[in-house]
């Protein structure tokens, strides 16, 4: 454990603990009980923040307001430029912001500090992204139906959206949803993770800030039980986007389903990548070493299994082993951190008993498998852990463990490659390498999952849809298709002239 990079306790001052309300019809308030809960920095062990704990009742209100705001049209129908002003004005916002909403990021989910400047910052560049979208609402014309038929299919806002996020990218993952909800002219229920509730609030000031009518968007801070199960359940709600476990998103499919409403989900995955002996095997290294450390390997796209040709599997294993201590595990308030804590001590034994079963299953450790000291910080912080003599029916190579664990497999031909990776109930991503680019298009087109990456890992842009196949999910988020989600469809049929023959006789 000596041998990997470990950057101590930076002895920053933490603040004093931020105080989260409500937001409901452009107010702040407290729960009707009073009740609070507190937020611990996973890395330093302090009460960061206390947020109002809602109830039914609040989610409730916050229901109606959207509602009220949807139906009297104060946001659904503005012209798109109108709503792209507002969320241009946002963008800027968030952009003169980076470092406050940072540092309380990082405090609340335990990731580096300048991995948190980086979300917050990139999330400036969604709002712009969705501003430029909210232009572009456009429907289809049909003008060969016939000579006295005109038809057009329009595009109108779905409704009253609820925003339900997880902890792992709190302000990124909001902002992959919430500037295309209104671009397309929706409004909004937000229920951040009970975990990270803070900069979803702060956006509220800077949405006040830059003008968005009261109403539009509204934050009600808790639970999944009692105030994401009101936001799933309630018939004023006609849309429901979550992101978070498979378990849950499977809850959410069967509650909203008591009202068909429309369900768009981002889960789980068990992403694959696939090494070639051809591959460039320094930077695939490199971007296996990138792609299961990465938030702590909390993280939905988490490359937690790689698939490697035998022929080369004992020599990347290698590397990465080498490149895995050489990333900087430690204090997230240090700029030099690359990654930082787990975020519940509850969720550190859960990484560490999946290691153990993989051990117990046969599969072997390599590098880490335990709990890291780092000094003057506690233990919820875990080793890079490499596992290899894995094989496809151990649940180390099936099961996410959303933790810095990487489960090693071997393949000796294509078809073989693209089995192991298909192997799995999630679809998120995949990810190949190979200087051939038949073996990269095969792999590519045969891959299933809802995005596949060639000689690269993660790369994303506003531009480029996201989204899961089977366990997964379900719907895409940014990109086009992202506002296309909170769109609804109507087709609108004209007769032109008076030529339709009557269908009832004449007496
Ligand atoms: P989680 O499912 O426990 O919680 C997510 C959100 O749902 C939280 O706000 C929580 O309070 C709420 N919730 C819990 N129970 C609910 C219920 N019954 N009804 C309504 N809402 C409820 O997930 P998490 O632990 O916060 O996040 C980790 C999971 O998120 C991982 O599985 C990860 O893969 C997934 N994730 C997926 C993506 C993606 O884009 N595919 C991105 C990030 C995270």
């Amino acid at each position: 454990m000596s041998d990997l990079t470990i950057i101590p306790a930076a002895g920053k001052a933490l603040p004093a603990p931020r105080k989260n309300r409500h937001f409901i019809g452009g107010a702040w308030v407290d729960s009707q009980t009073g009740d609070c809960s507190d937020r611990l920095s996973p890395a330093h062990g302090v009460v960061v923040s206390q947020s109002a704990k809602g109830t039914a009742a609040e989610a409730e209100t916050a229901i109606a307001a959207a509602r009220t705001a949807f139906d009297d049209g104060r946001w659904s129908r503005l012209s798109g430029k109108a709503r792209a002003a507002i969320l241009l004005k946002v963008a800027d916002l968030i952009e003169a912001n980076v470092e406050r909403f940072a540092l309380i990021e990082t405090l609340e989910s335990g990731k580096p500090i300048t991995q948190s400047q980086g979300e917050i910052a990139g999330a400036a560049d969604l709002w712009r992204y969705a501003a430029a979208l909210a232009r572009t609402v456009q429907g289809d014309s049909h003008n060969v139906l016939g000579e006295d038929m005109l038809a057009v299919v329009l595009k109108e806002p779905i409704g009253v959206v609820s925003i339900i996020t997880p902890w792992n990218f709190p302000f990124w993952i909001l902002s992959q949803k919430l500037p295309f909800a209104l671009a397309a002219g929706c409004t909004c229920v937000i229920k951040p993770s009970e975990m990270t509730p803070s900069t979803t609030v702060m956006l509220c000031e800077l949405l006040v800030e830059a003008g968005l009518p009261s109403g539009v968007v509204n934050v009600v801070l808790g639970f999944g039980q009692p105030v994401g199960e009101v936001m799933t359940a309630h018939p004023g709600v006609d849309m429901v986007t979550f992101t978070g476990s498979t378990a849950v998103g499977k809850l959410i499919t069967k509650t909203a389903g008591e009202t068909l409403k429309k369900v768009a989900l981002e889960l789980g995955g068990k992403n694959p990548q696939v090494i070639f002996p051809d591959a460039d095997l320094d930077s695939a290294a490199d971007a296996v070493t990138f792609g299961v450390y990465f938030n702590v390997g909390q993280c939905c796209n988490s490359s937690s299994r790689i698939i490697v040709h035998e022929d080369i599997a004992e020599d990347f294993v290698a590397r990465v082993v080498a490149l895995s201590r050489r990333v900087a595990f430690g204090d997230p308030l240090d700029s030099k951190t690359q990654v930082g804590a787990i975020v519940t001590p509850e969720h550190a034994a859960r990484i560490d008993a999946a290691v153990k079963a993989a051990v117990a299953a046969g599969a072997e450790v390599v590098l880490g498998g335990a709990a890291l000291a780092v000094p003057g910080l506690g233990l919820q912080f875990y080793q890079p852990t490499v596992i290899r003599g894995v094989t496809p029916e151990m649940e180390i190579a099936r099961d996410e463990v959303f933790g810095p664990v990487l489960a090693v497999l071997t393949f000796r031909t294509l078809d073989e490659a693209i089995a192991l990776a298909n192997d799995a109930s999630y679809g998120l991503s995949a990810g190949v390498w190979s200087e051939n680019i038949h073996t990269c298009l095969a792999f590519a087109r045969a891959a299933q999952a809802g995005t596949v990456w060639t000689n690269t890992w993660m790369d994303g842009f506003p531009e480029i849809t996201f989204g899961g196949m089977k366990q997964s999910g379900q719907g895409r988020e940014i990109g086009r298709y992202g506002m296309e989600e909170f769109l609804e469809v109507k087709s609108l049929v004209m007769r032109i002239g008076r030529t339709r023959a009557p269908w009832v006789n004449s007496p």
